[in-house]
């Protein structure tokens, strides 16, 4: 079982994957932005962060991008809806390039997240 930090400014949508990871035996922490999710990244042992790309004051892309310097093994999964600060950006592929090593598209299936999240976690 892991500590997982899950990132979304919409409250339902954290609480969902959060109610789908706390069944499957997973301690699960939530933040609503990057700003609180890097601050909870420093201050716990977390060993995967499941994220919203699209969010206020720091965004997935910029989070990742941080958390990355500071903490180059830091294992992503990226969540979004793909309508980014661009129409021209297909935010999901930038993820991917920064070390998402999973990507999933909004609406999700409780099968995807748990699929990626067992992936994730066994290597
Ligand atoms: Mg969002």
């Amino acid at each position: 079982m892991a500590k997982i930090l899950v990132v979304d400014d919409e409250e339902p949508i954290r609480t969902l994957v959060s109610k789908i990871l706390g069944k499957d035996g997973h301690e699960v922490m939530e933040a609503e932005d990057g700003v609180h999710a890097c601050e909870a990244y420093q201050d716990a042992e977390i060993d995967l962060i499941i994220t919203d790309l699209v969010m206020p004051r720091k965004n997935g892309i910029e989070m990742i991008m941080q958390l990355k310097k500071s903490h180059p093994d830091v294992k992503v999964i990226a969540i979004s809806g793909g309508s980014g600060f661009s129409g021209q950006i297909d935010l999901l592929s930038v993820a991917q390039l920064l070390g998402a090593r999973h990507i999933i598209k909004k609406p999700f299936t409780v099968d995807e997240i748990r699929a990626a999240v067992n992936d994730m976690l066994s290597y």
